[in-house]
């Protein structure tokens, strides 16, 4: 097994992990018009996939770019996503932002925080109108077994992986538990959490960048990447 950290992939959700709340979830409440709730009880009850639910929901907003930036500004990340992504890159493993939510947003936000330059595969938002909007999905895949927008389960293997390159993601919700399942590792915060629990699948419990960047800092150490990844299910504490 490889030692060291540049042997890692790191695939990174960004609502409710990168950004503290759901982005889409926000603009739809402020800015959607009637039958997107609808669209999301279908897609919690598993009627269809977040592909047709955010399609159908980005359809339905109503705001302009000016009133769509504005939104954005008011949205926070997690204070510290910024030293773990530069621990990440200073130990020459790759990030990626992974999501099933908005390019333009995520783009948005991070800039704002001085962090772009990121890979982001994302679904992108595209304006049709002055106050409509529409979403394409670069990154669906046709046999993906959550009829997701963005398939994230493509990019924790081959060929989006290398061989040998081994796959940590950190996430928190739903979008992130097919991509989980393949990967050596997660970082794990609410639903996603207890879904590695349930699942015996290989993860650590963090509820935020800083306890993540505390796991990632003590990978670096000889052998703690090996004894993280030897206990797979075990020991949920950061
Ligand atoms: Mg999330
Ligand atoms: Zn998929």
């Amino acid at each position: 097994m490889k030692t060291g950290l540049t042997a890692w992939s790191v695939l990174c959700d960004f609502d409710g992990t990168i950004a503290q709340e759901d982005v889409t979830d926000s603009l739809l409440m402020r800015f959607g018009r009637p039958g997107w709730d609808v669209l999301e009880v279908d897609w919690r009850e598993g009627r269809i996939g977040s592909r047709e639910c955010m399609a159908g929901q980005i359809a339905l907003l109503d705001c302009s770019r000016a009133e769509l930036d504005e939104h954005l500004a008011g949205m926070t990340i997690d204070p510290d996503f910024g030293r773990f992504a530069a621990a990440v890159r200073d130990a020459r493993a790759a990030l990626t932002i992974v999501s099933d939510g908005l390019d333009y947003a995520i783009r948005s936000m991070l800039r704002r925080h001085g962090l772009d330059g990121l890979p982001i595969v994302a679904s992108r938002l595209v304006q049709v109108a002055p106050r409509r909007w529409k979403l394409e999905f670069p990154f669906s895949a046709a046999d993906c077994v959550s009829a997701s927008g963005t398939c994230k389960c493509a990019w924790a293997g081959a060929p989006r992986v290398a061989p040998g390159t081994r796959v940590l993601v950190v996430g928190d919700g739903a979008s992130d538990f097919c991509v989980a399942r393949r990967a050596d590792l997660s970082f794990s915060s609410k639903r996603l959490l207890d879904h590695c629990l349930d699942h015996g699948l290989p993860h650590r419990a963090v509820a935020n960048f800083r306890q993540a960047l505390e796991l990632w800092s003590a990978m670096s150490a000889p052998r703690a990447g090996h004894d993280l990844l030897s206990s797979p299910g075990r020991g949920s504490h950061p």
